[in-house]
């Protein structure tokens, strides 16, 4: 998963993108309004956290043009503490949901991982394929039961799987999802994670589609 951060004071960004780095998310950053906005315009994210009161443009601003530009990703605003008619203006531009400043990380992270589960039709924060449970609060995955050890990378590209779980993703879909704008993008790593990954799970878990991409798929629950 892709996450942008728009947040324009240096210490909080920082903040924000160490600890979501940290849950296993690829993590874009922009410190005003009009930079953000174009992040989110030309960039897929899977979701995004916004400051209102951003330099240049604000955040309510950004926030309808994307939406005017049918962007339809989740935004989490980050709002000032007291100003409820920011709240107001912020779900109404098409906000997801806020958090108020001065708040601790760990709602931030909940909130993030609620509105990723929601955009991709989940209820809970444990994803299930067959016999593989992946618990996206502790970042654990498990095979049967067992905690399986998987690097970073090979964490983030199964998160995306188990969020989309029964669709063939293509190559360039994970490319996308799976590595922060600055990262040095070979797509032929993705065919090394997704090998390595099938090593690590249950076989036949992992389909190709051939030309078309990846699927995640229970063979015992196949249609
Ligand atoms: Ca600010």
């Amino acid at each position: 998963m892709r996450l942008l951060v728009v947040e324009d004071d240096p210490d909080l960004n920082r903040q924000l993108v160490s600890a979501l780095t940290d849950a296993g998310y690829a993590v874009d950053t922009a410190f005003d309004g009009e930079e953000g906005h174009f992040l989110g315009d030309t960039e897929p994210y899977d979701a995004v956290v916004l400051d209102i009161g951003l330099p240049k443009m604000d955040g309510i601003s950004v926030l309808e043009e994307w939406r005017r530009e049918d962007r339809t990703m989740p935004v989490l605003l980050l709002t000032a503490r007291d100003r409820w008619s920011d709240k107001v203006a912020g779900m109404d531009a098409g906000a997801d949901d806020y958090v108020a400043k001065p708040f601790h990380m760990e709602e931030v992270l909940a909130r993030v991982r609620a509105l990723l589960r929601r955009s991709a039709g989940l209820a809970t924060s444990e994803i299930e394929c067959g016999p593989i449970r992946l618990d996206t609060k502790s970042s654990r995955v498990t095979v049967d039961g067992a905690a399986i050890k998987l690097t970073s990378h090979e964490y983030r590209l199964l998160a995306y799987l188990m969020h989309h779980r029964g669709r063939v993703i293509s190559r360039t879909e994970l490319v996308e999802h799976l590595y922060e704008q600055d990262f040095d993008r070979d797509s032929n790593t993705i065919e090394v994670f997704i090998g390595r990954l099938r090593k690590k799970l249950p076989q036949d878990f992992i389909r190709t589609a051939r030309g078309l991409g990846y699927s995640l798929v229970d063979p015992e629950n196949e249609a």
